[in-house]
């Protein structure tokens, strides 16, 4: 018996604006098929990732060519006509095996959608079905949070690849209007609104339902920076509410890759925050709950509650390059990578080695954004007042990215300057030493009574904030899970029936 060809509309771009049949559809296929340009890099597949299984076979059909330039016999035509050719022989011995194959199509499948070249070479030999998708018209009029078309009104969609007086005709006779397919053809859509009088009424909506979407109104867009995933919105009514327009003219971040991205794929870096969920800002949970991807060393990801289809690659604390080189990976095949981090990212976590990664000529045009959390010396300063209230400096007492010597040099230097310090990293099971020697150097330039406060897991369920003196410190006290704060001249502390209280004040008279 025959397999069966599904074609599968995946919606606008955001992974949730999938259904939940093509959702079902998508891990249940034997074979995954789904176009992409020569890159490689393939949108509906970043879409349809949090839906698949591992060990599907997938068929890509990579485009011989994308502009009209080919050396072909035919032409760009001809040359289009032999890759669907090929493209259907090939998912058609998936289908005389016995294999069904699910065909992505972003969007809807039978709205300019490429899933009707391989329909129209293999339903008559095929059992074919169809899963209807959410087109990006109605994602731009979300988008825009208006109504689109009432009453006995007449929307025309029209794709801005026609001559421009024929797009100005019918946009004058037309109530409402989605007009798709932008890019190099925006100048002439931009004069059609004009002549027809429109202009003014017009919007663009970029990427809708993705995290790039952009609302601008149709008259502000830059024509140098419209890519090909974006469409101009005419609504029949006249909005009563504002348009959510999007701030500024940014410019279009992956360069000359822009036009064959739906901005699907790219790198966040988080912080958790310390230990309590609800040091988590709300804009984290929003980042993990739409990643496909979760990266990070498995204390961190294990923090994380799991969510269906989310896939998750936790490792150990080591490599950080290997780590960030794999998040970048998955994130330029249209993975939506969440990296995670304890605290804040950018403070002795993975944002520096993704960032530091991103630099590489391969990821450049990889979206990365770093998201801040609250980090453990904020954390622990807070439990007991404001100990780093003036100047003060973050060192790590890890030797393992430098050499003791630094550490040893930086601690004495921000000491002679009479700064407080957050050490992080001040011991762990192999690291057993530092903290001794650290108390030693301190010592040559702080007093034996300069307050010390020792914050163990804070925020989570083993914690325990203590201040003592810098002449008590004991190192057997400080594990991995501990951060230190140690006092300047002018950091003061005092008892209280809660407990005892740290500030270093904002005035600064040296004694
Ligand atoms: N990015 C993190 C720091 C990572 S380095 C941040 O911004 O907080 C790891 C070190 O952070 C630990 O060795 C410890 O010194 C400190 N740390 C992290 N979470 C902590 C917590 N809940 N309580 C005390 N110290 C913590």
């Amino acid at each position: 018996m025959s397999g069966k060809l599904w074609g599968i509309g995946l919606g606008p771009g955001d992974p949730e604006l999938v259904t939940v049949k093509a959702a079902r559809l998508i891990g249940a296929a034997d074979v995954i098929a789904f176009h992409s340009a020569r890159h490689g890099r393939s949108i509906s597949r970043g879409i349809a990732a949090p839906y698949m299984r591992t060990g599907q076979l997938e068929e890509h059909l990579i485009y011989p060519v994308t502009t009209e330039t080919t050396d072909h016999p035919g032409g760009y035509q001809g040359a289009m006509e032999q890759f669907y050719e090929h493209a259907a022989q090939r998912l058609a011995v998936h289908l005389e095996a016995g294999r069904s194959v699910a065909l992505l199509a972003a969007g809807d499948p039978l709205f300019y959608s490429s899933y009707m070249h391989m329909h129209r070479r293999l339903a008559d030999r095929f059992e074919a079905e169809i899963v209807p998708g959410i087109t990006s018209v109605s994602a731009a009029a979300a988008a825009l949070g208006t109504p689109l078309v009432e009453g006995d009104q007449v929307l025309t969609i029209l794709p801005g690849t026609l001559p421009a007086d024929e797009l100005a005709r019918r946009l004058a006779a037309t109530d409402a209007a989605a007009v798709m397919k932008l890019g190099r053809t925006y100048p002439g859509v931009r004069q059609a609104f004009s002549e027809s009088g429109r202009l003014d009424d017009a919007y663009y909506v970029e990427r809708a339902s993705t995290s790039r979407q952009r609302v601008l109104r149709a008259e502000d867009v830059d024509d140098a920076d419209v890519p090909y995933f974006s469409i101009a919105m005419l609504p029949g009514p006249r909005p009563t509410t504002p348009i959510p327009l999007s701030a500024g003219t940014a410019t279009n971040e992956t360069g000359s890759e822009g036009d064959s991205s739906l901005g699907t794929g790219e790198v966040v870096v988080v912080g958790l925050g310390p230990g309590a969920s609800e040091w988590t800002t709300p804009e984290v949970t929003r980042a993990l709950a739409e990643a496909t991807d979760i990266v990070g060393y498995a204390t961190y990801v294990n923090r994380v509650p799991a969510r269906p289809g989310q896939r998750r690659h936790a490792s150990d604390n080591r490599v950080e390059s290997e780590r960030a080189a794999m998040a970048l990976d998955l994130a330029a095949r249209g993975a939506r990578v969440v990296v995670v981090s304890s605290g804040d990212p950018g403070v002795f976590a993975m944002a520096a080695a993704v960032v530091e990664e991103s630099a590489d000529p391969r990821w450049r045009s990889v979206p990365v954004r770093v998201l801040p959390g609250v980090t453990a010396a904020g954390a622990v300063a807070a439990r007991v007042g404001a100990p780093l209230g003036h100047d003060f400096a973050m060192i790590s007492l890890s030797d393992r990215l430098k050499p003791w010597e630094a550490v040893a040099a930086r601690l004495s230097a921000v000491a002679a300057a009479d700064m407080a310090i957050a050490v992080y990293n001040p011991a762990s099971s192999q690291r057993t030493w530092q903290v001794a020697a650290m108390r030693e150097l301190l010592l040559e330039h702080r007093k034996p009574d300069t307050p010390v406060v020792l914050g163990r897991d804070v925020g989570g369920p083993a914690e325990s904030v203590r201040v003592l003196t810098l002449a008590d410190l004991d190192p057997a006290d400080v594990d991995m899970r501990t951060l230190l704060i140690v006092g300047s001249s002018t950091t003061t502390a005092f008892e209280t029936p809660g407990g005892t209280r740290v500030f270093t004040s904002r005035r600064y008279q040296p004694s």
